[in-house]
């Protein structure tokens, strides 16, 4: 029989089975978007013909990783929000508030063009307005689960202080629904499968429950996930006591919200019981280990939360406070603060932490049938990592194994030689064939200096900390 492509020669990780389900000197063949077989080289290459072969001899083969949060288009103001306190109303959304919809764009491509070279495969992307955000992914040939984040805050300027209950703008809330029900109409599972939306209110206190109810509604209705931020911080929990007399887990459970649709990012400030409650409605967790890390200095509750069942994908949500969305950085990131808090080296193993970035971060979004492992009739979603680099080497099947553990603990994700995303070849050599990287980069340079323009216009760069420290040559 004769397929489209062959890899083979290769360290195939499937990540089947409860480990990484390795297969040293494994092939895998590919007709279409989907996989026909994974297997031994000789099995392989002695049942089918290819039209394309790739040799990946002292090559890792893996699933492309899922990211199950990101927000791309934050990318625009990467490293614009660091290390300062407040960070979401201080920070990130005065910055935002400075972007027009074209650098947006340009920042989401560049997230998107940096992620895919490390092989970032799924994008749950979680942004606005994603109706131009999602012809990014198009172009570039990835995996999305999108969801246009809506929120009915008034546009956040400096000095607005987070103590205080917010007002809500229920026009803008109906705005951004709209526009969440006009992506769902025109591009859910389009491109052959290859996109899919869900629903993104962006966090219980940046929602009316009327607008809540509406988008419960909506998605019951068109059969959709709901992706949000749940319990993300202290002043969520502040908001809706304040609002409601009840914390947020208390309110989406009265909503209904809490059922295996909803992926939740977070969970910082859920107490045991509410874990408990999430984890029992099969509620999946976003970890974001590098992004709470950098902006909260918290480490979010995946280990209580998977000690329930509750089910775990890795996520990097933004490059203004992570820095970069890479999921081999969050695998690391994710490994050493466990050790580090349990004071034991342990937890978290470096299989358990690849696992948690592509079969487990698949089934924690629900689409484990199609990604998250290698294995026939799954789409054609696979990264080739070149393991004969100085850092990657030497490179050992026994009886010591050091892949798995060199990809997580020593790859920086520049060792991504080749990315196939729906059966397509879209990075070759490390070289996207999709779209102009260069240029690519230079727009977003630009769009990020129009807003640096705009921020000396307004002046609020005189109470932006990070340009407080610039004029102090800190930073
Ligand atoms: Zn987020």
């Amino acid at each position: 029989m004769t397929v489209d492509l062959i890899i083979y020669g290769g360290f195939v990780i499937t990540m089947e089975g409860r480990g990484t389900g390795i297969i040293p000197d494994g092939a895998v063949a590919i007709q279409g978007n989907t996989i026909s077989a994974v297997g031994l080289t000789t099995e392989i290459m002695g049942q089918y013909n290819a039209h394309r072969t790739i040799d990946a001899k002292n090559k890792a083969v893996l699933p492309g990783f899922v990211d199950t949060h990101i927000h791309t288009s934050n990318a625009i103001v990467r490293g614009c929000s660091q290390d300062i306190d407040k960070w979401m109303y201080s920070g990130i959304l005065p910055l935002l508030s400075l972007a027009e919809t074209e650098d947006l764009v340009a920042g989401s491509m560049l997230n998107i063009i940096e992620a895919v070279k490390k092989g970032t495969t799924t994008f749950c992307d979680y942004d606005f307005p994603m109706l131009e955000l999602i012809r990014n992914h198009i172009k570039v040939g990835t995996r999305v689960m999108a969801a246009e984040m809506i929120n009915e805050l008034p546009t956040v300027t400096y000095g607005v202080q987070d103590t205080y209950l917010r007002d809500f703008d229920p026009a803008k809330g109906e705005r951004q629904l709209r526009d969440a029900r006009a992506l769902v109409e025109r591009y859910h599972q389009s491109c052959g499968g290859r996109i899919a939306c869900m629903m993104g209110p962006q966090a219980s206190e940046m929602c009316s429950v009327e607008m809540l109810r509406e988008v419960k509604d909506y998605a019951d209705k068109n059969d959709l996930d709901i992706h949000m931020h749940v319990a993300q911080s202290d002043r969520e929990t502040r908001q809706v006591m304040q609002r409601y007399g009840k914390r947020p887990v208390e309110l989406l459970e009265e909503l209904g919200y809490l059922t295996s649709r909803l992926h939740a990012a977070h969970i910082t400030e859920t107490n045991e019981k509410e874990r408990r409650l999430l984890a029992q409605r099969g509620v999946s967790m976003a970890l974001c280990t590098g992004s709470i890390g950098i902006i909260s200095g918290e480490l979010p509750p995946a280990e209580e939360y998977m000690s329930h069942g509750g089910r775990v994908g890795l996520g990097t949500d933004q490059a203004p406070g992570n820095n970069c969305n890479n999921l081999f950085n969050e695998m690391k990131f994710t490994a050493i603060l466990h050790k580090y808090k349990h004071s034991s080296p342990t937890v978290f193993p470096a299989w358990k932490v690849l696992r948690m970035a592509t079969i487990e971060a698949a089934q924690s979004m629900g689409i484990a049938e199609q990604v998250g492992s290698l294995c026939p009739g799954k789409k054609a979603d696979v990264v080739i990592v070149d393991l004969y680099s100085p850092a990657m080497s030497p490179v050992l099947s026994g009886p010591v194994r050091n892949i798995v553990p060199n990809l997580v603990y020593s790859a920086s994700g520049s060792e991504v030689e080749t990315v196939i995303i729906d059966g397509q070849v879209i990075v070759e050599n490390h070289v996207l064939q999709t779209v102009n990287e260069a240029q690519e980069v230079v727009s977003a340079n630009e769009a990020a200096e129009r807003i640096c323009q705009r921020l000396r216009d307004t002046g609020w760069d005189q109470e932006l900390p990070l340009a407080q420290w610039t004029r102090e040559e800190l930073y």
